[in-house]
């Protein structure tokens, strides 16, 4: 079994000062593949002491140098991007194809993105022409706690890493300790790319431990968080007592509201949508809403649509979905399922247990609820596996009430051929992000939520505006 017990500190590879050992699963095989060591409070002092030595120094390193920097890892990024693409299909389920496309794909995005939008910051300008005497400062804002999820994990590490990098930051990395990984080859990046040590720290940790050590440290001056709504609470409470800026990106109930007049693709599009990454995404749109003439066509086109799409081990190429991620979320969504069935809704694909003929690995069938209504929990709650809930209704405005009747507000999406329609609905969701038609966002689109799905955002110069301090000077001479 691989071993990787060590972190990243201060430009070296340390052995843990309070170190406990700690299984990573395949969750294709429910088997162990690789231990890894969780930190305990000497290991976060000694990074965030690391991260705070190198600050000044990063800081006024001059930007020019940092975007070359980002540019080095973005090219030593993809030259690791087969072993990237490995790391996540065993230790978080991606299947391999997958993995290198879209999870890989995220990483490398998010880092030719925010190039280009250090290129265009600006980063140091004056207030305007009325006020010469006056300039508009970016500076970093300090040591930045950057923790991260599991479920894409490259995607998230890049969002932080970069941003914060090209900033003027120094970091300390907590990533997933599910998906550990992936981050200590991205580590293995960023010491190749000749960074100044204490620049970039890697500690692995659980959230009760490293993760609230860096949420309550007095020496980090920001958490950028992505995951629960959960954990985004705890996070903002330790961060409390040091009122230390706290960015998060958290959960989601995404509404994909499909009218009669929407075009053809917009169902198939949905359920695929739903189930990517077996449905561990928290912008998924996993309440799908359908305008009651074409309600019972919509049904039996998803129901068929989930059907037809196949599960199995990350590890086999293909186009199937993988395993959810561990044990417990399994639990979760199985309790899910049930409380579907049991609270009324019509359960037309999918079910409860593990799809046929795989009975080892953490396997969800496909599911498919119609007749769901907004109290229901599968409505309400997070379920985070691929599980879609079919709800009717008959006017736009019923449409925009019960898509807003949520906690989140991560993404909406709206399905229909008129264009006056998608721009009123665009403004009356509320949501952080609104996709209509299927059109993806563009390069650097901000990515972030309302409500309980928090309140940063990441790409592009929005994910560089998160973290930068903004300093404004007057009586400056201009040069
Ligand atoms: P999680 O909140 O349990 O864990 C996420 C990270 O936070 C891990 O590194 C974990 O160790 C750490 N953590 C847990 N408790 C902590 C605490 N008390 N203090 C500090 N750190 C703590 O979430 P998860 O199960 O790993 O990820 C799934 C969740 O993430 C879902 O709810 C999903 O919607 C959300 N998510 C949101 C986004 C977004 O951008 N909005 C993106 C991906 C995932």
């Amino acid at each position: 079994m691989i071993e990787k017990k060590q972190f990243y500190i201060n430009g070296a590879w340390v052995d843990p000062i309070e170190g406990r050992d700690c299984n990573v699963i395949n969750p294709s095989t429910e088997e162990p593949c690789a231990v890894i060591s969780l930190g305990g409070q000497p290991d976060t002092d000694a990074a965030v002491a690391a991260a705070k030595a190198a600050l000044p120094g990063w800081m006024a390193t001059p930007v020019e140098e940092r975007i070359a920097a980002l540019e080095k890892v973005l090219s030593l990024y993809m030259e690791r991007a087969e072993d990237l693409a490995q790391a996540m299909c065993v230790e978080m389920g991606a299947p391999i194809d997958m993995s290198r496309s879209s999870q890989v794909g995220a990483g490398s995005y998010h880092l030719k993105n925010f190039v280009r939008a250090a290129k265009a910051f600006p980063w140091d300008a004056p207030l305007g022409d009325h006020a010469p005497n006056d300039r508009i400062i970016h500076e970093a804002v300090g040591v930045c706690a950057l923790i991260t999820p599991w479920n894409w994990p490259m995607n998230q590490v890049t969002l932080k890493v970069g941003a914060a990098l090209v900033t003027g930051n120094t970091m300390v990395l907590k990533p997933s300790e599910e998906s550990p990984l992936d981050a200590m080859i991205f580590a293995e990046v960023m010491h190749e790319a000749g960074l100044p040590k204490g620049v970039f720290n890697l500690v692995n940790g659980d959230g009760v431990g490293v993760g609230s050590q860096l949420s309550s440290h007095a020496d980090v001056d920001m958490v950028s968080f992505t995951g629960s709504t959960r954990a985004g609470k705890l996070i903002s409470k330790a961060a409390a007592d040091t009122l230390k800026r706290v960015h998060l990106e958290l959960g989601g109930k995404g509404a994909n509201l499909i009218f009669a007049d929407a075009d053809e693709k917009a169902v198939k599009r949905g359920v695929l949508h739903m189930m990517q990454n077996t449905g561990q995404s928290c912008n998924a749109p996993s309440r799908m809403m359908v305008e009651a003439p074409i309600y019972d066509r919509v049904v039996e086109e998803a129901a068929a649509m989930a059907q037809k799409i196949t599960v199995g081990p990350a590890s086999e190429e293909g186009r199937h979905i993988g395993p959810v991620v561990n044990e417990t979320q399994w639990g979760k969504i199985q309790d899910l399922i049930q409380a579907g069935i049991d609270e009324g809704a019509r359960l037309v694909a999918g079910g409860t247990g593990r799809p046929e003929g795989l009975n080892k690995g953490f396997y969800v069938r496909p599911t498919v609820f119609a007749d769901v209504t907004n109290d229901m929990t599968i409505a309400r709650e997070e379920i985070f596996g691929p599980v879609l809930s079919i709800m009717k209704f008959d006017s736009e405005e019923e449409a925009v009430e019960v898509a807003n009747d949520t906690p989140y507000g991560l993404t909406n999406y709206v399905q229909t051929g008129d264009s006056d329609r998608a721009n009123r609905l665009a403004r009356q969701l509320r949501s952080g992000m609104v996709e209509m038609n299927g059109t993806s966002r563009g390069a650097g689109a901000p990515f972030g939520g309302m409500k309980m799905s928090g309140n940063g955002r990441e790409g592009g110069s929005w994910g560089l505006h998160d973290f930068v301090e903004v300093k404004s000077v007057s009586g400056w001479t201009p040069e």
